[in-house]
């Protein structure tokens, strides 16, 4: 393929990257020199940009996204551009067109999506900092399946200018990173208002982590240790959760009754969103090469049927279905109305309470193919998506381990309390680490 660069890291032995930029170019400022990784759904000015799918194979964006732009503003050096499930849609980086991402803690294990070429790289210790995108959970799952850190920040706070959409109602690019501290300072750097984003927040984020969580109420609701959360995963999580405790946290146990739909509502929500988003891509200048001698509109079905693969195709159908006059109100209106049910459960409970506090991922990092019917896949993402439907922020950290695999804890704090969550997790990491 013409204009494309597939070459690797020399250590990159996990198949983190889908393609490196050796000899990156850095510039002066706080990140001077920094090697970061980028998800391949985040443009990058003259470097190959796929989202891991074929439709996109041989596109380079002639703009960098926001994010992009501050990075070298910051002097960062962009080393690579990190593998992914095909345009973010997925648990475990196995739905990338090109090839599946291992998990440094395990490579018989996947690790995690849909960010899990940045987890990995961050993981594998090829680069300090990386930016992941999180629509339903694909910065906060590969992290905690690979053992690092990863904020997915309130809607709005991070410019989207420059992402290729999945579902923009519920996405974010946020950092991630080996500890609370380093993530923080990625932060610091990519969150601001952007005018090229009309859904960008005039909230700028400079912070220094603070442990101290004297007082600080945190909620922990029920459902978050319900159905098909490993006792194993739920007791790690818990051993954490008193650790805050005795660090002068007072710790409220509470319920959080729209879980029952949270799930339901997501997936509604981001093939609706998708279907629409992904309309524009015909294949014609970029993708599969087709047969131009037959009817326009054949030539354009068989490169979308070529250039997408099965579980992208699935769910374009399946949003194009949710949306189709008839059901419409049946479904993405009924998806909507569950959002703002979530969306109140989190007010009402942050009334009461600072954050939320429960496992990110049910499991540990599953083995390639173990999950082989979408359905169980999805079940998967049940803890993360409540913050995507709500805009909340939401932080994975490490806190302990299942039989030599990473567990994550996530806590999720009020609409543009970034600072708390960070807080929160610096606190436990360094409770931990005392
Ligand atoms: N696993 C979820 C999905 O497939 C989340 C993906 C993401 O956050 N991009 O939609």
């Amino acid at each position: 393929m013409p204009g494309r660069t597939v070459s690797f890291h020399p250590d990159d032995r996990y198949a983190a990257f889908l393609r490196t930029i050796p000899e990156a170019p850095f510039g002066e400022g706080r990140l001077a020199g920094v090697p970061v990784a980028v998800k391949d759904n985040i443009s990058t000015a003259g470097i190959e940009t796929t989202c891991a799918s074929r439709i996109l194979e041989g596109y380079v964006p002639p703009f960098d996204a926001t994010v992009v732009e501050r990075l070298k503003r910051a002097g960062a050096a962009i080393v690579g551009k990190t593998n992914m499930d095909e345009f973010g849609m997925g648990t475990t980086t196995e739905n990338s067109a090109f090839w599946p991402t291992l998990n440094p803690a395990d490579p018989s294990r996947v690790p995690g999506g849909s960010s899990g070429g940045s987890a990995a790289a961050v993981a594998a210790g090829l680069v300090p900092l990386a930016l992941g995108t999180d629509t339903g959970g694909s910065i906060r799952c590969p992290a905690a399946f690979c053992g690092i850190v990863g904020l997915k920040p309130t809607y709005g706070r991070v410019s989207r200018y420059g992402l290729i959409a999945y579902a923009n109602s519920l996405e974010q690019i946020g950092p991630m990173a080996k500890t609370v501290t380093d993530a923080s300072l990625l932060m610091e750097v990519i969150a601001g208002h952007d005018p090229r984003d009309s859904t960008s927040r005039d909230c700028p984020y400079h912070h220094t982590p603070d442990p101290e969580i004297r007082g600080l109420r945190i909620g922990v609701p029920e459902e978050f240790f319900g159905e098909g959360v490993d006792a194993r995963v739920a007791s790690v999580v818990w051993d954490a959760i008193s650790l805050l405790e005795r660090k002068g946290a007072e710790v409220i146990t509470c319920r959080m009754p729209s879980m029952a739909y949270a799930l339901a509502a997501y997936y509604v929500t981001c093939t609706s969103e998708a279907s629409s988003n992904l309309a524009r891509f015909d294949g014609v200048r970029y993708g599969p090469p087709a047969d131009t001698k037959k009817p326009w509109h054949e030539a354009f079905q068989e490169r979308r049927r070529e250039g997408f693969g099965e579980e992208v195709r699935r769910r374009i159908m399946l949003g194009t279905f949710a949306l189709s006059s008839g059901y419409y109100g049946k479904y993405y209106a009924k998806a909507q109305a569950a959002r703002n049910n979530v969306r109140a459960d989190f007010e009402r409970l942050f009334c009461d309470v600072d954050v939320l506090a429960g496992p990110t991922m049910p499991t540990v990092a599953f083995r390639f193919g173990e999950k082989s019917d979408p359905l169980s896949m999805y079940l998967s993402d049940i803890l993360t998506v409540p913050a995507n439907l709500a805009g909340v922020p939401a932080i994975s950290v490490p806190c302990g381990k299942v039989e030599g695999l990473p567990v994550g804890l996530q806590v999720m704090g009020r609409w543009m309390e970034d600072e708390r969550v960070v807080d929160v997790a610096y606190a436990f990491e360094q409770g931990r680490s005392a």
